[in-house]
């Protein structure tokens, strides 16, 4: 692995492998941005980086299962020791389940599986690396989250997913959601900024292959957000570059 970025920003993206996460990683390092592949299997980490490295992106593989604080932990140093800073975190790696159960007789067991990664092992990364991007002259946390967890849509009749209620998944979006609000607060006065994005449906081993959005358009969104200038806006969620309700 090399060492130090060459003054350029370093993004660190969960769940890079494949899927919006890997297209957020080559559209961010299009624009010269020093991009690690946060993956949870070494091989599949690898491959994704090594794909990225061959049209000259400057990618590597780290390993990271953001519900393991064993590869969380490490983290922090190993960025520092080998890039020198971290300026981007895009916090994407997510699962569902339980598409098709009625909020009713959802197993409890699977709600908490869900959110273990959707939302503990976010608060996990993040809290993990915040001392690194303090450092950042501009700070940027993108949660990539859902509009399948925005409380406006779930109520609205006229809402494309209305109706689709994976009770674990919608419900770790909204409180994700609610994380991206609280540590924007938190942050305010800082050069952090924290947002969320709803990719859209996009077509990836999640969204199937009748999603309406290709992988480019669904990480143009999260790219956009990590990359906002100093006057652009935290704590709000976005789709399509504009504003959504929560
Ligand atoms: P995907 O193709 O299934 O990719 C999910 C990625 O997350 C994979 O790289 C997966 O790794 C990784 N991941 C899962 N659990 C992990 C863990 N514990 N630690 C580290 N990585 C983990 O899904 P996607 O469609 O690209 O989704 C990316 C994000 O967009 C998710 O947060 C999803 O909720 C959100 N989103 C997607 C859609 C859509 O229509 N696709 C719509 C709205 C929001 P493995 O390869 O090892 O499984």
């Amino acid at each position: 692995m090399s060492n130090q970025s060459n003054g350029s920003n370093v993004a660190l993206i969960t769940g890079a492998n494949k899927g919006i996460g890997l297209e957020i990683a080559r559209q961010l390092g299009r624009q010269g941005v020093t991009v690690l592949i946060g993956a949870r299997d070494e091989g599949r980490g690898r491959e994704a980086a090594g794909g990225l490295r061959s049209p000259g992106i400057d990618a590597y593989h780290v390993s990271l299962d953001v519900t393991d604080v064993a590869t969380i932990a490490p983290l922090p140093a190993l960025i520092e020791r080998q890039f020198g800073r971290l300026d981007i975190l895009v916090n994407n790696a997510g699962v569902a389940s339980g598409w098709d159960l009625p909020t009713s007789a959802t197993p409890l067991a699977m709600v908490r599986e869900v959110f273990e990664t959707n939302f503990f092992g976010v608060i996990a990364v993040t809290q993990a690396l915040l001392p690194l991007l303090r450092k950042s002259p501009a700070g940027r946390v993108v949660n990539v989250s859902s509009g399948m967890g925005s409380l406006t849509g779930m109520s609205d009749p006229g809402y494309e997913f209305y109706g689709l209620n994976p009770l674990g998944y919608n419900a770790s979006k909204t409180a994700l959601n609610a994380f991206t609000v609280a540590l924007a607060n938190e942050l305010k006065g800082t050069r952090i900024k924290v947002n969320s994005a709803d990719p859209g449906w996009v077509r990836t081993d999640m969204g199937g292959a009748n999603a309406s959005h290709s992988v480019e358009e669904g990480a143009d969104t999260p790219v956009w957000l990590a990359t906002l200038p100093e006057d652009g806006p935290t704590g709000g969620f976005f789709n399509s570059r504009q504003r959504m309700s929560w």
